[in-house]
């Protein structure tokens, strides 16, 4: 049962077309993989999806905390994945991706030695979520088209992300709205692009197209304006960036900052501290959004076993994936209809690591007190 053995992987995967949000521009991701082995060879999987704007992390930065990491869980029992997490966590600040993929596999591992699914292990609530899609960042027209080809496919709820020149995000919501009709739900994410006067003139004036809520329309820092906004806005304001942990939900909840705080498991570091943010959102009356990074199939798979696990989730934003050219994974939680839904079988469920498409990057095994970097 002890884990005996970790493999790290990366894996490139580039998306259908290039993705802009406020902060820039990406074409592809390069997101580490770890398989952890315990000394029957049983298998738990884990995906790190780095971000250089939100957690600070890279491909590198990842691989390098692995080094500081992995020999601590190495001859870990895998039942005790709160354990993991607390050694993670103590180990080294932030790093969120990194431990993320670490407490990923070791649920994974913990569900499979059990015969029990990781959303059961946390809870237990329902079994499939519904799930926006994104649109990045494009001229007015293009957002249309794109809003429309993706109602057409099945997507009832549409985010779309703005943050640039307020004018110009204005329009493109109505385009939007006007393609799409009155049937869909809109929200919107600017990422920190806007000032606070900025956000106060594109919110009043955006209200006018039924936007549902807006997602981090200010600074991560600025949580006074935060809060201005949310006692003024005609659209509710969701936290993404302000809130990384339990701890900032908590700040966010005293400060009135926000009306919805978004959870991303690769901000909180694992589905424990994901939990954790739930509890503090829930007790505080604030109800949560669980988001994505531009992961593949395997962290989408774990948040989607959160989400449904977890009754403070009241929506979800799980559509990276989606926008990959070719994911790494087959199975896992598929998405039907805009509804994602929960795969059968233990851990993280029935789902295939392409292997054949992973870089082994790194082993670490037990009585090994060094690691090797292939
Ligand atoms: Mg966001």
């Amino acid at each position: 049962m002890p884990i005996r053995r970790v493999e790290v992987y990366t894996v490139e995967l580039p998306y259908r077309k290039p993705f802009t949000i406020s902060m820039g521009t990406s074409v592809s991701s390069t997101d580490v993989v770890v398989k952890l082995i315990d000394d029957e060879g049983r298998i738990g999987w884990g995906e790190a999806s780095p971000s250089r704007r939100v957690t600070g992390e890279s491909e590198d930065t990842i691989l390098a905390a692995m080094n500081a990491l992995v020999p601590l869980i190495i001859k870990e029992d895998p039942m005790n994945v709160e354990r993991i997490e607390e050694k993670l966590s103590k180990a080294i600040l932030g790093n969120t991706a990194a431990k993320l993929a670490l407490e990923m596999a070791a649920f994974d591992l913990k569900g499979k030695i059990l015969g029990v699914r990781v959303r059961d292990l946390l809870g237990g609530y329902t079994d499939r979520v519904e799930t926006d899609f994104t649109i990045g960042i494009m001229p007015p027209e293009e957002m249309a088209s794109d809003a429309v080809k993706h109602v057409e496919s099945g997507f009832r709820i549409l985010k779309l992300k703005v943050g640039t020149d307020v004018n110009e995000d204005i329009a493109r919501v109505k385009a939007v709205r006007d393609a799409v009709g009155g049937g869909v739900r809109i929200r919107i994410d600017a990422n920190q692009g806007w000032s606070l006067k900025q956000a106060k003139k594109a919110l009043s004036e955006m209200a006018r197209y039924d936007v549902e809520l807006a997602e981090q329309p200010l600074r991560w820092y600025d949580l006074e304006g935060m809060a201005e906004l949310t006692r003024t806005s005609p659209i509710p304001i969701m936290a993404d960036e302000s809130v990384h942990s339990a701890r900032d939900a908590l700040l966010v909840a005293e400060m009135g900052a926000a009306d919805y705080i978004n959870i991303k498991l690769t901000k909180a570091g694992g589905l424990l501290e994901a939990r954790r943010i739930a509890a503090v959102s829930e007790a505080a009356g604030i109800p949560n959004m669980i988001g994505c990074m531009m992961e593949g199939g395997l962290s989408i798979t774990a948040a989607v076993h959160f989400a449904t696990a977890t009754r403070n989730v009241v929506t979800t934003d799980l559509d990276s994936d989606i926008s990959l050219k070719e994911d790494f994974v087959e199975g896992g939680a598929r998405c039907e209809g805009g509804f994602r839904i929960l795969p059968e079988g233990p851990g993280l469920g029935e789902l295939r690591v392409r292997e054949g498409r992973l870089k082994l990057r790194a082993v670490y095994e037990e009585g090994r007190e060094s690691t090797t970097p292939l």
